[in-house]
């Protein structure tokens, strides 16, 4: 070995080290950096997440009757564009049922609004209770409440509100230990190949009150020339 070359080797040494030492330090620097990255994005994903869940939350209030639990007219309003947009599709039957307590507001008068709203609560329980898993049960306004009965037909449907009509009857509301009775009334109206929502929904309300007109405590099918 020559004694340029014996002097150069320390100087060369030392070069690397530098340059070995910068590159360690720039890696650490470059791996903090990519844990703050990362640590970040998890937290926007988290933060989303909850955004996501807060947001369902809301959306699961805003479509609930706080006093009875169910559905309310705004659950309604988007359930009856889906099924009306499946009914087009799959062209399967399907009932809107009106409900509306009969002379209910006897029951706050005599009874108080207190008791009136326990009345409620306990009618739609019932009404749920005696329906299918596939029916939508809301709570349309004060005491009425509509049912979309997809894929039934009229005579399917006419069974079903027999059913309902006994069940409500035989709810046991009492008042100071005096049972007091609770009946309803319904109108059943099947879609129609010109229809829209609106016009079922006016049968089936029309039904309605001819059941109030004629005795109450029954349901009665769509005029034909409705
Ligand atoms: P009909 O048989 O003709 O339907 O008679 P009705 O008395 O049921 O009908 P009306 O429309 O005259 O009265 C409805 C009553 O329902 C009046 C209203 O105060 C009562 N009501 C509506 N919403 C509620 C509620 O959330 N709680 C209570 N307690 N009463 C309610
Ligand atoms: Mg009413
Ligand atoms: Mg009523």
């Amino acid at each position: 070995m020559t004694g340029v070359q014996t002097c150069a080797l320390p100087i060369i040494r030392e070069h690397l080290d530098q340059y070995r030492n910068a590159e360690e330090t720039r890696q650490h620097q470059l791996g903090s950096q990519l844990e703050k990255l990362n640590n970040r994005v998890h937290g926007m994903e988290d933060e989303g997440e909850n955004l996501r869940k807060r947001l369902q939350e809301k959306h699961e209030q805003a479509v609930r009757d706080p006093l009875t639990g169910l559905h309310n007219r705004l659950a309604y309003d988007e359930r009856i564009v889906q099924e009306f947009a499946r009914w087009k599709r799959y062209d399967k039957p399907m009932v809107l049922m009106m409900i509306d307590i009969d002379h209910f507001k006897n029951i706050n008068d005599n009874y108080g609004h207190k008791a009136g709203d326990k009345a409620l609560v306990l009618i739609a329980n019932q009404i749920s209770n005696n329906l299918r898993e596939s029916d939508f049960l809301a709570r349309f306004g004060g005491e009425e409440f509509v049912v979309l009965m997809p894929e039934t037909d009229i005579d399917s449907a006419i069974i079903a509100s027999d059913k309902l009509l006994k069940a409500v009857e035989a709810c046991e509301f009492h008042y100071q230990n005096a049972k007091v009775n609770i009946t309803i009334s319904a109108g059943l109206a099947q879609l129609r190949k010109d229809d829209n929502t609106d016009t079922l929904f006016k049968r089936a309300d029309a039904a309605m009150y001819r059941a109030k007109e004629t005795g109450r405590n029954r349901c009665l099918v769509e005029d034909p020339t409705d």
